[in-house]
């Protein structure tokens, strides 16, 4: 049907992927069909030409009509977005006061994000010949695999490579005896087999205790209707066993599945289990992929192909047909809120999204943040508990080192090493984490006090022993380590401090016979370094693993019966008021690597504050009762989730010029004076100087959260049409996770 001609011509309002508030109208095109908001387009922009997202198409612009430039072309005869999924964008991009445009843009993968047409790739496959299909297959049960696989073919025609994968990753062999026999021919196929051969190697459901059958059923039953559910379950309690349950229930109802996850290096072993449970049509995104991968999964979404999408962040905007249901796992884990740029939380969105689709979120994590916690507390979220490890796993038991004026060998006690000794001798697995990599964090001079810093922040260099450097672990800076103190020019320089190099160091010579795995981020920067060492502790080729926060991430070592926490008191003392409830996360997830088969596992925890309320709830009670106490805390003084926080951040060389800006912010904040509103500071950042550049800060604070945003909603505008100067980085961070 050709639109009418009036007056005022058709106009495309497109979103640009620029970092400006607005929208651009173009003329549409009048002599064919108009397409539809979702729908991308090429579009003339300042000299050159770029890809806009289609979000409406109206008659009435604000720019003169004989202004407006036509388009170049349609990209998308159809739109890959749907109307929900615009509509999703929009509400984050108002949420996060951040720029459509780059909004939407972040939605695609960065192919279709360039223009390139939104077409599936073709892959090798294999079809019968007409022999193959009057063959009966009978006549080839002397060689069963042969006969298995040409049975395969007459139910189900064509398949690809990818599909016969699925079947049985030992296909090869089969189907070129049949090509041989030329009952098999071979061909080119579409990657998106509409339905997938039931997988050999499938293996059933476990029978679910009572804890994880009521999971089970709450979530099941939501289907079709929105309401988050938050699944608390100690770690090892078989909460995966109850999300793969659940998602059993939304296949069979030809739903579609998005699982998040906060971490790329725990996606293969997740993926495994998924496709050893399902003959389903998995599509796996995270960055590590390469760009055609990523955008053969998200089409496969998008067209409805794939059924599985296991995903970090980013692939929460991943356009689905049918989406019934999403889960995301570890929903504590910082990662979920990106720390740059569209500074969205996914988790937070993901709640949207179910809202708007009308579909259940599932939240799962052994130790819930604080706000989910706060939200299951008053009734918004169902609350769900697996109070118990699965099958015959024990838990773990906790147990306090009290090392003040106990003699220490880097780091480790007496009473640590013994622990250590016995169960080498047992032939069990250690695990020691310490999250500081490198040597030692400070290089001082015996003689004069002088100590190595870095000229370009407000931080010790670190020493790393084996490059033989000192590095800045905030700007990247690195030199030669020193011999000489470059201040009295004696050689008494001292390495002060822990580094997981240094105990590494201690270990080679006092465990000389025991393989050690170092593993920070240090020792995985070669790419696929991290999943050879997994594998390594795994198959049972390390005694002792040593370790930063990677550790805390939800692998699964069964054979580690001993945790030790070398340091938790650097934790303990931190300004940041979340400090507590991250460390509370870090211990109860690091002591949940221990004992997780038959073995039971113990935990010590290294500590000159063995009176810390924050230990004694966790030894003597559990996370769920320090997360109450914690809640009660933050209520007394106002903080979050009891109220809501953005913070604008500014940085430039010179310290004047970002307070100045922030202090303008403040003024049109304070007026007129609401005292709903807190506005704090500008503050220089916890640390101050960054990379040369001068660090500082403004928060925002409202208890009620509409008031935050009608505060924002002011201000944006108004700071749109400042004279920044163009040496002030600044960005606006609603819902901060942390505040440096
Ligand atoms: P979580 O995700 O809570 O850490 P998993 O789902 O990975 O726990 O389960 C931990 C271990 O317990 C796995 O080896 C899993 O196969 C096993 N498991 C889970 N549920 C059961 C069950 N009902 N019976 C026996 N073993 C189970
Ligand atoms: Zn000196
Ligand atoms: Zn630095």
């Amino acid at each position: 049907m050709a639109h009418p001609s009036t007056a005022s011509p058709l106009i495309y309002r497109v979103a640009l992927p620029v970092p400006l508030h607005k929208l651009f109208d173009y003329l549409a095109p009048d002599t064919i069909l108009p397409c539809q908001p979702g729908c991308r387009i090429e579009v003339p922009f300042r000299t050159g030409s770029k890809t806009a997202f289609l979000v409406e198409i109206t008659r009435h612009s604000t720019v003169a009509t004989d202004k407006l430039k036509p388009i170049n072309r349609i990209i998308d005869e159809q739109p890959l977005l749907a109307a929900i999924d615009l509509q999703l964008l929009h509400w984050v991009a108002n949420y996060y006061h951040h720029p459509l445009g780059e909004v939407i843009s972040s939605a695609f993968p960065v192919g279709l994000r360039q223009g390139k047409t939104a077409t599936l790739p073709r892959e090798k496959g294999y079809r019968l010949t007409e022999l193959g299909e009057s063959t009966a297959s009978g006549q080839l049960r002397r060689t069963p695999k042969q006969k298995g696989m040409l049975e395969l073919f007459q139910q189900h025609g064509p398949l690809t490579e990818s599909a016969l994968s699925v079947w049985n990753s030992h296909w090869r062999g089969g189907a070129k005896a049949l090509l041989s026999k030329q009952l098999l021919t071979i061909t080119t196929l579409e990657v998106n087999p509409t339905k997938l051969p039931v997988a050999e190697t499938s293996t059933g459901d476990l029978p679910g205790n009572a804890h994880q059958q009521a999971a089970v059923a709450a979530v099941s039953r939501q289907l079709g209707r929105f309401g988050v559910s938050l699944l608390e379950g100690v770690t090892g309690s078989g909460k995966t066993e109850v999300y793969m349950q659940i998602i059993r229930s939304a296949l069979a109802q030809n739903m579609q599945v998005l699982v998040l996850i906060p971490e790329i290096s725990l996606t293969p072993q997740l993926e495994q289990r998924f496709r050893q449970r399902f003959s389903a049509n998995i599509a796996v995104s995270h960055s590590k992929l390469t760009n055609p991968q990523r955008q053969t999964a998200w089409l496969q979404m998008q067209q409805g192909y794939g059924q599985i999408m296991l995903g970090t962040r980013s692939a929460l905007f991943t356009p689905m047909k049918n989406l019934g249901l999403i889960i995301l796992d570890e929903e504590h884990d910082s990662s979920y809120k990106q720390q740059e740029g569209f500074r969205f939380s996914a988790r937070d969105a993901a709640i949207i999204r179910g809202k708007l689709l009308n579909i259940p979120v599932l939240l799962g994590s052994a130790t819930p943040s604080l706000e989910s916690f706060y939200n299951a507390q008053r009734g918004r979220y169902q609350w769900l508990s697996l109070p118990e490890r699965a099958g015959d796993a024990l838990a773990p038991q906790l147990q306090i080192i009290d090392i003040r004026n106990k003699p220490l060998q880097e780091g480790l006690s007496e009473a640590l090493l013994k622990e250590i000794d016995n169960t080498l001798a047992k032939q069990e697995q250690v695990l020691l984490f310490l999250n500081r990599r490198g040597f030692a964090p400070t290089l001082i001079c015996h003689s004069c006090g002088w100590v190595a810093h870095c000229p370009s922040c407000d931080a010790n260099l670190v020493i790393h022993a084996k490059q033989q450097q000192l590095q800045c672990h905030h700007c990247g800076k690195q030199q030669r380590l020193l011999q000489q103190c470059p201040a009295c020019q004696h050689n008494a320089l001292t390495a002060l401090g822990l580094g997981t190099e240094r105990v590494e160091y201690l270990l080679e010579q006092r465990y000389a016979d025991y393989r050690i795995v170092r593993l920070d981020r240090d020792s995985t920067q070669r790419k696929g370094s991290l999943q050879k060492y997994l594998a390594q502790i795994n198959l049972g080729q390390a005694d002792i693993i040593l370790g930063t926060q990677m550790l805390a991430k939800g692998h699964h070592f069964a054979n580690v019966t001993l945790v030790a926490i070398l340091d938790v008191d650097s934790g303990l003392f931190s300004i940041d008021f979340r400090s507590p409830e991250k460390l509370a996360q870090l211990i109860v997830q690091v002591a949940g690597r221990a004992g997780r088969a038959e073995k039971p596992g113990r935990v010590m925890l290294q500590t000159r504050h063995p009176e810390h309320p924050l230990l004694t709830t966790l030894i003597q009670a559990d996370y769920h009762s320090f997360a109450k106490r914690s809640l009660a805390e933050r209520q007394q003084a106002g903080l979050p989730p009891y109220s809501h926080q953005a913070l604008f951040r500014a940085s430039a060389t010179d310290a004047e010029l970002a307070t100045a800006f922030l202090e303008s912010i403040a003024q049109l904040a304070r007026q007129p004076f609401n005292p709903a509103n807190q506005i704090l500071g500008p503050t220089p950042a916890p640390m101050k100087k960054r990379a040369g550049r001068y660090h500082h800060q403004l928060l925002l604070q409202c208890k009620q959260r509409q008031d935050l945003h009608k505060l924002l909603d002011t201000l944006m505008p108004a700071i749109a049409k400042f004279k920044i100067p163009a040496k002030v980085r600044w960005s606006l961070d609603v819902d901060p996770l942390d505040l440096y």
